[in-house]
């Protein structure tokens, strides 16, 4: 068996550690409006044309990030007036096999295109923060959401990574570098017509994650 160290694991978080993202994000559009409009006075409605104009204009996926760069806000304080208040707002439900992540051997990171801190937060609500070695998520000073190659980038890799994700979308980079890629797509969301080929493994499970090792 390989030595522990060599062994890398990168976990996506929105959708792969717990599922109900689209509920999360929803209610942090909500606390967006909000802080935008009353707070910073700015004229915006974050209606999905809105979002799609500035996400095109600053070359992201990342609304948030959209954004910040539009108005030249404080991302930190973004992130903090609209992002955590929603944690304890909301019931998490983490996915099928979430716990089994702590007896994996090897290292683990979380790389996800959350900002950073709502990345901490999140992890730590779900109780599995203290699983991974290492967050890495959006910054104001490190925009890089995937599949941008720089989001990639930022992890150190070692002699075999393996990266999980629900977006397959997300795991073509990883394929090109050589990492083994693991697919564990949500059984409520719409599959590609033709099993994707940079996909190496698909799991249901991360309980499955055990057997890669
Ligand atoms: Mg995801």
């Amino acid at each position: 068996m390989r030595r522990n160290e060599e062994l890398v694991w990168v976990f996506d978080m929105d959708g792969t550690l717990y599922s109900n993202v689209e509920l999360m994000w929803h209610e942090t559009l909500k606390e967006m409006l909000k802080y935008f409009r009353d707070e910073l006075h700015l004229p915006v409605d974050l209606s999905l044309a809105e979002q799609d104009r500035l996400r095109d204009k600053w070359n992201t996926r990342q609304t948030t990030v959209a954004y910040f760069n539009e108005f030249n806000l404080d991302f930190d304080k973004i992130v903090e007036a609209t992002h955590l208040p929603i944690l304890d707002m909301l019931m998490m439900e983490g996915r099928t096999g979430l716990h089994s992540i702590a007896d994996l051997p090897g290292r683990k990171i979380v790389l996800t295109n959350s900002p950073e801190a709502f990345a901490h937060a999140l992890l730590k609500k779900l109780g599995i923060h203290q699983y991974f070695d290492e967050v890495l998520g959006i910054r104001g000073d490190l925009q890089h959401a995937k599949p941008n190659p720089l989001s990639y980038a930022r992890v150190v890799t070692g002699q075999r990574t393996i990266m999980v994700e629900d977006w397959e979308e997300n795991l073509r980079l990883p394929h090109i570098n050589g990492w083994t890629t693991v697919w564990f797509p949500e059984s409520d969301k719409p599959r590609p017509t033709t099993f994707p080929t940079h996909v190496h493994h698909e799991i249901q499970s991360l309980a499955e994650l055990a057997n890669l090792v």
